[in-house]
């Protein structure tokens, strides 16, 4: 399927390049990014400081393709889940998480979203709803920076902290992913500080090596979720294609060439929150100078796995500190809406018997 670029998914070099070949006035480049990343409009015809012609030539280039929230779960002080529609039918979410602590490092107080870069999942964790379905399609940038300007309008909230953790692996979908980052970023775009911006991966290792060699400054996490072999293997098929060595040669490598990274830690009950575990998790935070982030698990509905006690789970975090190791447990936000990614499309599909 080719489509034309879209809207949002539009650089300003690159538009400023494209109206130049067309002897448009270099100023212009600047008022249309305006009229898309900070007016906020859905259309050509109402950037009405510019002149017909262009605007007509401009809607022949790029596409304003439909993507409608078509579900809203929460209320504005919890965790409010996004499901929308794309163009081709697809169903994907997004999550709102407002003012909480600390979660991935940076400063507490902000308004988060969770932004999902595929439909679907293709990598299968036993343990996560949006790989219960199989992968569909990649997204595209303009579709990533859409699900921030839809939810800032729907919602009347300005967002501060964008986190990749939503439906599907970032950096399978990484040309995609850098572009929608750039745009994000941008003082032209969305303007959010790289800072501000966290990419989680189940562990491409070839990837993460790609990403040291990057100049961009967005913060990185892996999903850990098992620190031997044995256990990552059972919950994670990925572990297959780049078990522990390889992906953690990558991650000391990627911490050597630029900056710290997190480990995300998800504990689930009987499966990866014993005392053996937290020991081995212990010498990986510190081998990488990494925190931890423990995550109670979310219940999904069809499968079985479920979070330990809260005893346990201090327990868990308790053994990381003695070894020295920076872990924060979250408490969990957004559990009675179903937060965990993939989860509302997967109950509207249910629901609606697809
Ligand atoms: N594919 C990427 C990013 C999306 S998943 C990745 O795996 O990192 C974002 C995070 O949510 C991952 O750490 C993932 O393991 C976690 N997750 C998935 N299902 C979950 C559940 N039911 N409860 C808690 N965390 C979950
Ligand atoms: Fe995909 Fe991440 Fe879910 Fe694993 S946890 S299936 S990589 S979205």
């Amino acid at each position: 399927m080719s489509v034309k670029p879209s809207l949002t998914g539009i650089i300003l070099e690159e538009l400023a390049d494209f109206l130049e070949k067309r002897g448009v006035a270099p100023y212009r480049a600047k008022q249309i990014t305006d009229w898309i990343y900070k007016k906020r409009v859905t259309s050509f015809d109402a950037m009405t400081d510019l002149p017909n012609e262009l605007r007509s030539e401009l809607a022949v280039e790029f596409d304003t393709p439909k993507m409608e929230v078509v579900r809203v779960l929460g209320s504005k002080d919890t965790t409010q889940k996004f499901l929308f529609r794309l163009r081709d039918q697809n169903l994907i979410e997004s999550v709102l998480i407002p003012a909480s602590p600390a979660l991935y490092g940076q400063p507490s107080d902000r308004r988060t979203i969770c932004v999902s870069t595929q439909v679907g999942c293709a990598y299968g964790c036993k343990f996560c709803a949006s790989g219960l379905e199989g992968f569909s399609r990649n997204l595209d940038a303009a579709e990533m920076v859409r699900q921030l300007i839809e939810i800032e309008k729907k919602s009347g909230e300005k967002i501060d902290n964008v986190v990749f953790m939503g439906m599907g692996e970032p950096l399978a979908n990484l040309k995609n992913l850098l572009r929608a980052i750039r745009i994000i970023n941008a003082p032209w775009g969305l303007g959010i500080g790289a800072r501000h911006i966290t990419v989680s991966t189940s562990g491409l290792a070839p990837q993460i090596r790609e990403l040291a060699n990057e100049s961009t400054q967005f913060r990185l996490a892996i999903s850990l979720h098992g620190a031997t072999n044995e256990v990552r293997g059972q919950i994670m098929p990925v572990n297959k294609r780049y078990p522990l060595k390889v992906l953690l040669e990558a991650c000391d490598y990627y911490v050597a060439k630029k900056r710290r990274m997190t480990f995300e830690y998800i504990l689930i009950a009987g499966v990866n929150d014993t005392d053996e575990q937290a020991n081995e998790l212990a010498k990986i935070a510190r081998r990488l100078s990494a925190r931890i982030n423990l995550i109670p698990y979310n219940t999904v509905e069809g499968l079985e796995w479920s979070r330990p006690s809260l005893p346990q789970q201090k327990k868990f975090q308790f053994i990381l500190r003695n070894h020295g190791v920076i872990a924060t447990l979250r408490l969990e936000k957004g559990n009675d809406i179903a937060a965990a990614c993939g989860q509302l499309r997967l109950q509207t599909k249910r629901s609606a018997g697809l």
